[in-house]
């Protein structure tokens, strides 16, 4: 049922109440095609729906509820959309054609809590969305674009909580794919990583005016669990499948970069054939191929809870040396680094951490925070630190000190910056991922949702901007 929208104004040339029906025939799309003076573009995947049953059970396959902020991409003539206006807290439309976003805008301009964008959805910046509570994407995707389009809003980090997406078969076929079949390759291994994907639906040519050549299914997406799969480098899976799926028919051995590998105990290792070939991987063994080729000293290395402190008097001098694990539990005063890494446009990057740490699992930080090793400086920690967790060699400049509080996590805090435009080798058992973001861009995420963030870093935040 579509809830009546609430308006603010109602001035415009189109009627909002024949948006809100439907445009679900050839010729009242044509109608109010040629009233906005569009003539559908293939390029832009210009096939609208017109089956109202279809265009309903795809917006349920998102299960939105009154808090979502929901971004609708391709929003066309409005067939997803309507069914959408009314009942989410935020609809965000990102239209590519002049026209349509005109059009859109222009009929939605008395609608409440109803933002169109004319943008690429390609380039869309989905940053702005972490500051959102719950994010969700919809649309029936160009076709010439589809997966340029899902790369763009759920490669990890991502904000998105979940996707429902309509595509051309064939490619749903590739995202639903398994081993050891055509569809199986890197866009199933990249995206099933990460993603759960179910296939919701199939549909003809039928449902669309004008008639695509190909038929179309949808998918729905939603975040793996973290302990889904072990912490692996997404940039080393990458490369490690473009070149095995290359030539899917070769062995793996005569495809994947190895380096110093012994390929003979990376599969016994494995348990995996000598002359296994990329489509027989699973994405377990995929991940754990990723893992084992990572050349991140890091890699498996998120904390020891034996490790040793020295803790502090509140003069910062030190008076102990103890056990992480026991500085931590008895709260007592220790110290610790955090530096802020800005790239050229001064946009400062953030990391997430971990889900295996022991504070602040899968919370954004810092670039780089970590403790001082017994009788270190902190300026040396700081530019040890910056080694060990962004893999870059770099002098740092002192900021500012943070005195201890239960925020800092009881740390003394010596908080740095430097310069780097990245990209960083992380050691993805210490983090997860991360990127710039520019300073008003974080001042509005921490405003909004505290909560996603490590308070040892709100508290660098805080000092940093007041
Ligand atoms: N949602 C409508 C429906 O289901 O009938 C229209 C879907 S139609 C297949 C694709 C829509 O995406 C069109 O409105 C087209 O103009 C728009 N579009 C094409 N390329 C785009 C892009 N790169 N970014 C955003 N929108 C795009």
């Amino acid at each position: 049922m579509i809830m009546e929208p609430s308006l603010t104004k109602t001035q415009s040339n189109y009627d909002l109440q024949e948006f809100l029906s439907g445009f679900n025939s050839d010729s009242k799309v044509k109608t109010i095609l040629n009233k906005i003076g569009v003539r559908p573009s293939r390029a832009l995947g210009q096939n609208f729906l017109i089956d109202a049953s279809v265009s309903k059970s795809i917006v349920e396959g998102l299960n939105i509820e009154s808090n979502d902020t929901i971004v609708e991409i391709g929003p066309g003539l409005g067939a997803l959309t309507r069914h959408l206006i009314g009942k989410v807290k935020k609809l965000v439309l990102v239209e590519y054609d002049r026209r349509i976003y005109e059009y859109l805008r222009e009929v939605l301009s008395g609608v409440d809590g109803v933002d169109v964008c004319h943008q690429d959805a390609v380039s869309f910046d989905v940053r702005p969305l972490y500051a959102e509570d719950t994010v969700k994407i919809i649309g029936n995707l160009p076709y010439s674009c589809g997966t340029e389009i899902i790369r763009n809003f759920l490669t990890f980090p991502s904000p998105v909580d979940s996707a429902v997406f309509m595509l051309q078969k064939e490619v749903v076929n590739r995202f639903c794919a398994v081993p050891r079949t055509k569809s199986y390759g890197v866009l199933t291994v990249m995206t099933c990583a990460f993603w759960n994907v179910e296939r919701l639906q199939d549909l003809t040519f039928q449902s669309f005016t004008p008639k695509p050549a190909v038929d179309s299914a949808v998918i729905r997406l939603f975040p793996c669990d973290s302990d889904k799969y072990p912490p692996f480098n997404q940039r080393v899976l990458k490369r490690i499948d473009k070149c095995g799926f290359h030539e899917r028919r070769k062995q793996l051995k005569k495809r994947l970069p190895l380096g110093d590998t012994n390929w003979g105990e990376l599969c016994k290792e494995m348990n995996l054939q000598e002359t296994a070939r990329a489509e027989e991987l699973s994405i377990n063994e995929w991940i754990n191929m990723a893992r084992f080729l990572d050349d991140n000293p890091l890699k498996d290395n998120p904390q020891k809870s034996s490790e040793m402190f020295d803790v502090v008097d509140e003069n910062d001098k030190v008076v102990d040396q103890m056990e992480r694990s026991r500085v931590h539990s008895e709260g007592l005063l220790h110290r610790a680094v955090h530096v802020f890494v800005f790239n050229k446009s001064g946009d400062l990057y953030l990391q997430k951490r971990s889900v295996l740490k022991d504070s602040s699992p899968g919370l954004w930080d810092s670039s780089v925070s970590g403790h001082l090793d017994l009788s270190e400086e902190y300026h040396c920690a700081a530019i040890r630190e910056l080694t060990e967790e962004l893999g870059v060699s770099l002098g740092v400049d002192f900021i500012c000190s943070i005195k201890p509080s239960e925020n800092t996590g009881w740390e003394f805090v010596r908080l740095y910056k430097c310069e780097h435009n990245g990209p960083f080798n992380l050691p993805y058992s210490e983090i997860e991922g991360g990127g710039f973001f520019p300073i008003d861009m974080i001042g509005n995420w921490v405003q909004e949702r505290p909560e996603d963030f490590a308070s040892g870093f709100v508290e660098c935040w805080n000092s940093y901007v007041n």
